[in-house]
């Protein structure tokens, strides 16, 4: 590495600032100190690393950047739910969620800037992918909610779901370098077993994650249960189709043991009868898949899906549990700020100076 090359220094492994260190003749105990400045006490410039002598500081921020996202905007729902804007240091904004529910404190976290694969119901799909948000960015997303949940609510966060905008399977490295960073002791310390990555379905990278045995939980966002309806709603079904992701999800399941979740959003007249109840049950028999989430959907300004009444989702619900399905309602929260499922970037966010 070029002690001249400017980089974003959370982008170096421990062993790269040792190097850096070492050649520039700096003592070794204070590459621990910087490391914890940048993944634990999450420092926004070299200027805040004050047990450091001013000429490290210097010279650190002569050789490197350290881009942090920031928090642009905070929501608060009547419901507990807060919602905010986090600011990429290129402008961008994307949307993160802290969904504090009885003992639980859970940060829905993006893993993109908008996302290229158009799902018809969902706010997110009617942006353009702008790019992958860095591994250090989603680690943001995380500490920041973090800190939120410490001040607001006295608790650290207990779960993390990648539920907000882009596809996390899309951003494979960097969903992955985030969740380690995440997990790791000298990062936020949380267990694996508490994240879960939520896809669309893209069947190879399914089975990339059973190749490097991961230890978070997945859940598929299912939808509907045949192809011809699937492929209507998520375009990514015709490259994807459900046989392919029924193997991927077995394959996963095979190699790591870890949860699969189905989530299936109910739609007035599309995917609500018991024609689709038994299509989706036929499914579930195929994949060890320990609950389906039925959830409600929330209109968005682009589509006009409804969603059932409350007998139909009920009868929708009663027959699967009548089939030994492991079936629960989430409904959403924080639907007066817009911070439900699918409403994120309802509001139009541009990218701002
Ligand atoms: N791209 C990933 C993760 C982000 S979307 C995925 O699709 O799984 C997170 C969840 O919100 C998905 O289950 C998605 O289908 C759901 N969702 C999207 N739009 C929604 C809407 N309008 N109402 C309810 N859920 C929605
Ligand atoms: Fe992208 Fe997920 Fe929204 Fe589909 S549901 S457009 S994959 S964020």
């Amino acid at each position: 590495m070029q002690k001249t090359e400017v980089k974003n220094i959370r982008h170096l492994t421990l062993r790269d600032i040792e190097e850096y260190f070492e050649s520039i003749d700096e003592k070794k105990f204070r590459v621990k100190q910087v490391w914890e400045w940048l993944w634990q006490k999450r420092a926004m410039s070299f200027a805040d690393m004050t047990n450091l002598s001013k000429e490290l500081r210097e010279s650190l921020s002569k050789s490197f950047t350290l881009p942090a996202i920031t928090n642009n905007l905070s929501q608060y729902s009547s419901d507990g739910t807060i919602k905010s804007r986090f600011k990429t240091f290129d402008g961008h904004l994307v949307e993160g969620v802290l969904i504090p529910v009885e003992d639980r404190q859970t940060a829905c976290v993006s893993s993109q800037v908008g996302c290229s694969l158009s799902c018809k119901f969902c706010a997110t799909g009617f942006m353009d992918r702008k790019r992958n948000l860095t591994f250090d960015e989603i680690y943001d997303e995380a500490a920041l909610l973090n800190e939120m949940a410490e001040k607001t609510y006295g608790k650290k966060l207990s779960n993390i779901v990648f539920m907000g905008m882009g596809e996390p399977l899309l951003n494979y490295k960097n969903v992955l370098k985030a969740i380690e960073r995440i997990t790791a002791p000298d990062g936020l310390g949380m267990g694996a077993r508490r994240i879960t990555v939520s896809t669309s379905g893209i069947s190879k990278m399914i089975r990339q994650l059973g190749d490097d045995g991961v230890k978070f939980n997945l859940a598929l966002s299912l939808h509907a249960a045949n192809d011809k309806k699937r492929s209507e709603l998520m375009p990514i079904n015709e490259t994807n189709n459900i046989k392919s992701l029924i193997d991927a999800l077995n394959y996963f399941y095979e190699k790591t043991k870890n949860d699969i979740t189905f989530e299936y959003i109910l739609f007035k007249n599309e995917n609500d009868s018991i024609e689709d109840a038994n299509d989706l049950i036929k499914i579930y028999k195929q994949i060890p898949v320990r609950l389906i989430n039925v959830i409600e959907y929330n209109p968005i300004e682009n589509a006009d899906y409804e969603k059932p009444d409350k007998e139909a989702t009920q009868k929708f619900m009663d027959y699967l549990a009548a089939h030994r399905v492991n079936v629960r309602l989430r409904v959403s929260r924080g639907k007066d700020i817009d911070a439900a499922c699918g409403q994120l970037a309802n509001k139009d966010l541009e990218k701002v100076g």
